[in-house]
């Protein structure tokens, strides 16, 4: 039911960005592919998907405009590119701030101003923003993803707002903890910040409020992504979807 239609989904070279991409390109759309990664894979993945890759730095504005200025018009925009980083508040380094505030949230502001006009002249569009149980809710030592999650919940209330005449949606959904790289490579720096095994990381820190003691799988993301682009999600407007097993439900 995508088809004519043009996704740009940031963040897409691995894990949860990519399982929305091939989601997305199964319901018909054409993908736009953004991220970084082994040259050979992601030509590997355009291929799979028909798609097209941009490599742009989300932390640099003027790479985002020239991304936005190649994309074309973007019907369905999926603001996924995230990075996290954990250490204690007075230890947490200023330019991993700076980063992670930029990629997890001031890129889905410049992405959502450059595709805003075009969905609003169509009269058609979806805005989907992975956000996380962090939106909701905090954990201890990750005062920066923490910060850009909460904010990104607040700008996809705001946009939901301003396009909703305009036959445009904008959510949030809300993972819990998936087994990506993002969340393997946190798993020695949360050893270090809690002095903990890797094994009470995953049991007693990643696990301990997803109830269903599971990881969520980044197929189930897409499967969201794809609902949100339905005409029966045209009502579905500026909520924040939890796929967290439970976590945000204590
Ligand atoms: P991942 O590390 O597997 O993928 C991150 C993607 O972002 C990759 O394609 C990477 O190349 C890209 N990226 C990183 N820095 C970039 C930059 N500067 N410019 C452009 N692209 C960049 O991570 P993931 O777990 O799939 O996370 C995707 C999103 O889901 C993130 O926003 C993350 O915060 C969110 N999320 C993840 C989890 C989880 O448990 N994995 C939970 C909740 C929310």
């Amino acid at each position: 039911f995508l088809e004519g239609k043009r996704a740009l989904v940031t963040g897409s070279t691995s894990g949860i960005g990519l399982a929305i991409a091939r989601a997305l390109a199964g319901a018909g759309a054409r993908v736009v592919l953004n991220g970084f990664g082994d040259a050979g894979e992601i030509a590997g993945l355009c291929k799979e998907l028909d798609a097209t890759h941009s490599g742009a730095d989300l932390t640099d504005v003027a790479q985002i405009e020239a991304m936005m200025a190649e994309a074309g018009e973007i019907d369905v925009l999926v603001n996924n590119a995230g990075m996290q980083h954990v250490a204690p508040v007075e230890d947490f380094p200023v330019e991993k701030w700076d980063t992670i505030i930029a990629l997890n949230l001031t890129a889905a502001f410049h992405t959502t101003r450059l595709a805003a006009p075009a969905m609003k002249r169509k009269g058609w569009g979806r805005i989907i923003n992975t956000a996380s149980a962090h939106s909701k809710v905090a954990s201890p030592f990750k005062s920066a993803y923490n910060s850009a999650k909460h904010g990104l919940d607040g700008l996809t209330k705001t946009v939901a707002l301003e396009l909703a005449e305009f036959g445009v949606t904008a959510n949030c959904i809300s993972p819990g903890y998936v087994w990506t790289p993002l969340v393997e490579n946190q798993i020695p720096d949360t050893m270090a910040a809690r002095g903990m095994t890797r094994e009470q990381v995953i049991n007693d820190v990643l696990l301990v409020k997803q109830a269903t003691k599971k990881f969520v799988q980044p197929d189930e993301i897409g499967a969201l992504a794809v609902f949100l682009c339905r005409d029966e999600a045209q009502n579905v407007n500026g909520a924040n979807w939890s796929v967290d097993g439970g976590w945000t439900a204590e």
